[in-house]
């Protein structure tokens, strides 16, 4: 049994988008903490390791499924929880909801995704895909955030914080802390390690992206390598770098070895179906 004040993170797909390596799955963590239950991002094969985590009947607890930006593997995964949501469960429309925090337009996004209509159909009237979806953005009001800005939102007994970073236009990276305590900050997608200042705390586990491994990285790149995880970790105090979405190309030991050269503490190059407690 786990330490019941520790949150336990299991990584539902650590690959980029994609990585071809068999079982590789794209970005989606499963973080519990006694009842409360976060999802963070849910990519191409997710989905069918956190049903197989949370249990069917228990997906309408989910406390919510926060995503980090609207690149699609990060999110197209929602569509299989629907449909797990609403017939799996025979939900209906007038079933509890589960709340969907992220960027704005995911919702639209998700609903063009599921519109199954002929074009005349869909010019004959409006359509709802969203049911059994409660959707929310990072925006505190109809602005876009500066960078680092977001929003800090309560989830059960944890709180969630999110932080604008680089990569798409509205990307953010996303903290999950219960109280008084250092917590796990997930860097979602991100092009400049420095945007993560805004938001690693000491102390805390960083779950940083490490899309370009052990490459230089250069003017124009839309991830940050595995040295650039390694100094977000260490320019912060983390007390643990757990590298994740690994390109097509990349080495995981040989990201850790370039992590390593900026980073003194603890680095894991984590896979599908690891559990970590924080
Ligand atoms: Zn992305």
């Amino acid at each position: 049994m786990a330490d019941s004040d520790s949150l336990t993170l299991t990584v539902l797909g650590s690959a980029g988008a994609y990585r071809t390596h068999e079982g590789s799955r794209a970005s989606g963590y499963l973080v519990q903490y006694g009842a409360t239950t976060v999802v963070l991002d849910l990519g191409h094969g997710t989905y069918a390791p956190l049903a197989a985590r949370v249990g069917i009947s228990a997906l309408p607890q989910i406390s919510v499924v926060a995503i980090s930006h609207l690149h699609p593997d990060h999110w197209v995964d929602l569509a299989a929880l629907r449909h797990a949501l609403v017939h799996g469960n025979k939900m209906g429309n007038d079933a509890r909801s589960v709340s969907v925090i992220g960027p704005s337009g995911l919702a639209p996004r998700i609903s063009a995704l599921l519109d199954d209509r002929t074009p005349e159909e869909q010019a004959a009237g409006a359509y709802e895909a969203l049911q059994p979806f409660a959707f929310t953005t990072w925006r505190s009001d109809a602005a876009l955030p500066p960078l680092g800005g977001g929003r800090v939102v309560s989830i059960g007994d944890l709180t969630m914080q999110s932080a604008r970073v680089r990569h798409t236009g509205e990307s953010y990276a996303l903290r999950v802390v219960r109280r008084h305590a250092a917590g796990l900050t997930y860097s979602g997608d991100v092009s400049h390690w420095e945007d993560l200042a805004a938001i690693v705390r000491p102390g805390d586990t960083l779950l940083c992206e490490a899309a370009g491994g052990a490459t230089r990285w250069r003017e124009g790149d839309t991830h940050v390598t595995a040295y650039g995880a390694g100094k977000a970790a260490a320019s912060a105090g983390a007390a643990k770098l757990l590298l994740t979405h690994f390109g097509a190309e990349v080495d995981p030991a040989e990201a850790v070895r370039a992590a390593a050269t900026e980073f003194s503490g603890e680095i894991v190059a984590v896979r599908e179906g690891d559990r970590f407690e924080i």
